[in-house]
């Protein structure tokens, strides 16, 4: 196809992160090519309603990009990257502006946007466009502004990235689902931004436990394990009323008067672990704590 070496940059991806990677290329001169598995406004971008998070410096009243920062961390329980939020959001300002030099219009005028408070923001932050249609109102905008400048192939899916001599990554291998041709793009560069439409689900158990471990409602500890008739009820009526046993795993199995036992403990609220503990010294049941233990919880958990 004659495109195939008409590119300094192929931006895999038409939302809000494809199309803002390709406009910036674009700007500095680059001959860009857009490639999309669907349409050019198939994906996540067009569904977003809430709005976008964003600490600006016209908003007065105490909030800050520390205190966005802060409430994000929070909110992610442990699943963010520091780096990434206090980068991210550190932006969030330079990038709405950039937003609105681009065409897209947000609710309110043009010196004061709205702001809504939600999930958990701790301040009026979000700012939306036509109520709840702000991603519709974000790929609008920048499809408008790619159109005639950036050359978009619709219906192509991305199957493979192409390395060059170096190694680097120099094209990738397109299948035009439309009508069963591949063809290989050799843009100079590449840049993939098509997570929004990717999303893992079966990541979603990994996320629970994570997110579970750092709120301090799961637990794991190491239990000596009396090898004598009634021990385990004794255990087990130790626990709380919504204390789960997430995991039983005698760790030794040729026990003889004690066994050791890999136990993890699911609880609705992190409170009651300390209580948990002290019945269990009470007992005479010996035991250790090993989720914050790097060493140990990442070989037995
Ligand atoms: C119902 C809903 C509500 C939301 N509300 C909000 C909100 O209020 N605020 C907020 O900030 N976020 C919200 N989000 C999340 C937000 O929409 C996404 O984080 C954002 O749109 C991701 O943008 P993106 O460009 O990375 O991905 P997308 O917009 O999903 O774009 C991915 C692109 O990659 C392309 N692609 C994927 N794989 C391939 C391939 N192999 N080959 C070629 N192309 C490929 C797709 O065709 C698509 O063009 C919401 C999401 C949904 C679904």
């Amino acid at each position: 196809m004659s495109w195939e070496t008409a590119a300094d940059v192929l931006v895999v991806g038409s939302g809000v992160a494809g199309l803002t990677a390709a406009l910036r290329a674009h700007e500095r001169g680059l001959r860009v090519l857009l490639v999309s598995k669907g349409t050019a406004t198939d994906g996540n971008t067009g569904w977003a309603q809430g709005g976008v998070a964003v600490v600006s410096p016209e908003v007065a009243g105490g909030d800050s990009v520390s205190r966005h920062v802060r409430d994000t961390l929070d909110a992610g329980a442990g699943l963010c990257s520091k780096e990434a939020v206090r980068t991210i959001l550190g932006d969030g300002a330079d990038a709405v502006a950039r937003l609105r030099e681009t065409g897209a219009r947000f609710d309110g005028d043009d010196d004061v946007l709205l702001r809504t408070r939600e999930g958990g923001h701790s301040a009026f932050r979000v700012i939306h466009a036509g109520g709840d249609a702000t991603g519709a109102e974000v790929q609008r905008a920048l499809g408008a502004a790619a159109a005639g400048s950036i050359a978009v192939l619709e219906r192509h899916c991305v199957v493979e990235l192409l390395h060059g001599d170096s190694g680097a990554v120099a094209g990738a291998l397109v299948l035009d689902a439309l009508s069963d041709l591949n063809a290989e793009i050799k843009g100079k560069s590449v840049v993939c931004v098509t997570s929004g439409g990717n999303f893992d689900f079966e990541r979603l158990p990994e996320v629970k436990e994570r997110a579970m471990r750092f709120s301090g409602r799961k637990k794991y500890f190491i239990l000596r394990m009396p090898q004598r008739p009634g021990a385990l009820r004794e255990f087990l009526d130790l626990l709380g009323p919504d204390d789960d046993i997430a995991r039983f795993e005698y760790l030794k199995k040729s026990a003889r008067n004690f066994g050791t036992v890999l136990i993890g403990i699911e609880a609705k609220k992190a409170d009651g672990f300390p209580a948990l503990f002290q019945r269990m010294t009470d007992q005479g049941f010996e035991h250790r704590d090993i989720t914050s233990d790097p060493v140990l919880s990442e070989f037995l958990i």
